[in-house]
């Protein structure tokens, strides 16, 4: 089973974290189940993040006996100082802990650094010089505020997505983070359910150029915890099988796609549900296709007929994608599919 060192951290930790975000859409007992079946098979590394509701609170209620066992990162969209203490205080109480073993930035839309007008970076430095927190990490999905950050000399980890799907430039950062020793935390390594092959993903992550990569996996379902650990023990190579599949699936992303991040979202005035949108055509070939062309999903798929083009979605793009062109096209090709011009 193959282990990760965090960079500078020295945080050591199995090649499989668990990504807590799901925990908020989960009961508290089964999150509970989940929790501690992965601390018992020797997963030790838990992310989360103010953002996520209730995602912390299951954390400390099922994992505060095993503190001293784990590595807990989570993180702050604070954009004041004043509201970094107030999350970070929240999440000490909520996490039911003395201290955050990574405390980092919830993808800022700069670089924080020392003396700068946010003073968030000051505050990082005074909640680690006060004992509350242990490490500094930035999460995002701009390249250019990851490199940034990487090189800035500032940041022990960085988060950011990373699998098969990246591109040159991110597999660079990902040398870069090796090189100035910066921990990389690799989010959506399943590209937010585009990757539907899990043994793919990780027998990708798991080859030696990036051997300093700590996939976090989003886990809901114990058949996906199982997945996981039963890499844990066999962990899958790559395979001529697996190569495969990473070329079709290469070949049918390549390009702009949408990674369905949601960072666009907020701010639509026509509410246009984008993350899902903006890729439905992908998601109802690489996913069971039902439940996207239900009552309610059609009507999410004709507000697109709404979209004023304003072009808000597009500045907000960390990918440059031409949003509005490819709900428009989404829109077209799934009026298709239901009126069985296109057979799916
Ligand atoms: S261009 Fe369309 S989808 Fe994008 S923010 Fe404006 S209304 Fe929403
Ligand atoms: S269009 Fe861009 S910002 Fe919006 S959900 Fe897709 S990848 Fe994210």
């Amino acid at each position: 089973m193959s282990k990760v060192i965090l960079g500078k951290t020295g945080i050591i930790s199995d090649k499989n974290g668990f990504g807590a975000l799901p925990m908020q859409r989960v009961s508290e007992e089964q999150a509970g189940v989940l929790l501690k079946k992965a601390y018992d098979n020797g997963i030790t590394f838990f992310d989360t993040a103010r953002a996520y509701s209730d995602s912390e609170k299951k954390i400390g209620l099922h994992l505060s006996d095993v503190r001293h066992n784990i590595t807990i990162t989570t993180k702050t969209a604070a954009k004041t100082a004043d509201d970094f203490w107030k999350d970070l205080h929240t999440s000490l109480a909520t996490l039911t802990t003395d201290y955050i073993d990574v405390y980092q930035f919830h993808t800022p839309p700069f670089c924080p650094k020392p003396g700068d007008e946010s003073g968030l970076y000051d505050a990082m430095l005074e909640a680690k010089r006060q004992g509350k927190i242990r490490f500094i990490g930035i999460t995002n999905h701009s390249i250019f505020v990851a490199e940034e950050a990487v090189l800035s000399g500032l940041y022990d980890t960085l988060q950011f997505p990373f699998s098969y799907l990246s591109t040159e430039r991110e597999r660079t950062l990902v040398r870069l983070c090796k090189d100035k020793n910066v921990g990389f935390i690799g989010m959506k390594a399943l590209c937010g359910g585009l990757i539907t092959n899990s043994a793919a993903a990780y027998a990708y992550l798991n080859q030696s150029d990036f051997d300093n990569v700590l996939p976090i996996w989003g886990i809901q379902r114990e058949n996906e915890l199982g997945e996981f650990l039963g890499y844990r023990q066999n962990p899958p190579t790559l395979t001529k099988d697996l190569l495969n599949v990473i070329e079709k699936d290469k070949a049918e992303l390549a390009g702009n796609f949408c990674r369905g991040c949601g960072y666009c979202m907020p701010t639509c005035p026509a509410k246009i549900q984008i993350n899902n949108c903006a890729r439905m055509i992908q998601l109802i070939r690489r996913s069971p296709s039902a439940q996207w062309l239900t009552p309610d999903f059609q009507r999410v798929m004709q507000n697109i007929a709404n979209c004023t083009e304003c072009g808000i979605c597009r500045t907000k793009c960390p990918y440059d994608i031409d949003t509005p062109t490819l709900l428009k096209e989404n829109l077209e090709d799934y009026n298709a599919i239901l009126s069985g011009k296109t057979v799916i």
